[in-house]
């Protein structure tokens, strides 16, 4: 592997938003940070991704102690988004509005209600609308919703313009700490010796 340091304290294998989170954090705390992909960063489920931070929408599918997980995480966005914005100069185009759920039939306004019913239970902030303040919000929805739902507690971010965390090499402050390779498996020859860990953030790899 040409071109990489010749030591870092950790090496992150996979730029996805999970490992450039990761390097950013460990950069921030002095760390020099190797991140190590066989390909685009933030290129394969990064990539894919809706950028939903949306523990009210999921409350259906999330144990309570997994939805309380998810809230803490999501208070903790607007202090790691702006901190990054600062940092990178580039927008996560983070958003506050919520998740607007709309029902087609009566069918789905009934899975809306248990959606909603659930929401509800777990304390989460929700409301229903009408047909008429929901296509208020989205006026390009069709006119034929019967019904709507608005997960207000829902965040958002666009993984790919807004994964900011891929811009933080080579920027200003952490040009010294993070460095991002992007041709390399570290299944390759003579990997970079690292003094601390390496940590692997490439769930989807078959290295
Ligand atoms: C269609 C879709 C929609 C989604 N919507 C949402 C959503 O709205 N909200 C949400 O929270 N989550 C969503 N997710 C899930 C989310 O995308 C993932 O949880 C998240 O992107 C995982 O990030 P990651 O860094 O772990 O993985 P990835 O983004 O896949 O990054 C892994 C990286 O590892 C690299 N790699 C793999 N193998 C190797 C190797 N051998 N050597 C070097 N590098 C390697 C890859 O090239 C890749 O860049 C969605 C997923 C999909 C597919």
């Amino acid at each position: 592997m040409s071109g990489l340091p010749a030591r870092s304290d950790v090496v992150v294998v996979g730029g996805g938003i999970v490992g450039l989170a990761i390097a950013y954090e460990l950069a921030r705390r002095g760390r020099a940070v190797l991140v190590l992909d066989r390909g685009e960063p933030a290129g394969v489920a990064t990539r894919a991704a809706a950028g939903m931070l949306a523990p009210t929408s999921e409350a259906d599918l999330s144990e309570r102690p997994l939805v309380d997980l998810e809230l803490d995480s999501l208070r903790r966005y607007p202090e790691f988004v702006a901190d990054l914005e600062q940092l990178t100069a580039v927008s996560c185009g983070y958003r506050t509005e919520g998740t607007l759920w709309v029902a087609l039939n009566r069918d789905q306004d009934g899975d809306l209600e248990r959606l909603f019913a659930m929401q509800r239970a777990k304390g989460l902030p929700a409301r229903r609308l009408s047909a008429a303040e929901a296509l208020a919000r989205e006026p390009h929805l069709s006119g034929r919703i019967v019904a709507g739902l608005l997960a207000e507690g829902d965040h958002q971010i666009d993984p790919r313009a807004g994964c900011g965390v891929r811009h933080v090499p080579g920027t200003r402050g952490l040009r010294s700490n993070v460095e991002l390779t992007c041709t390399a498996s570290p299944t390759d020859s003579r990997p970079p010796s690292c003094s601390a860990h390496w940590v692997r953030c490439s769930s989807w790899a078959a290295a």
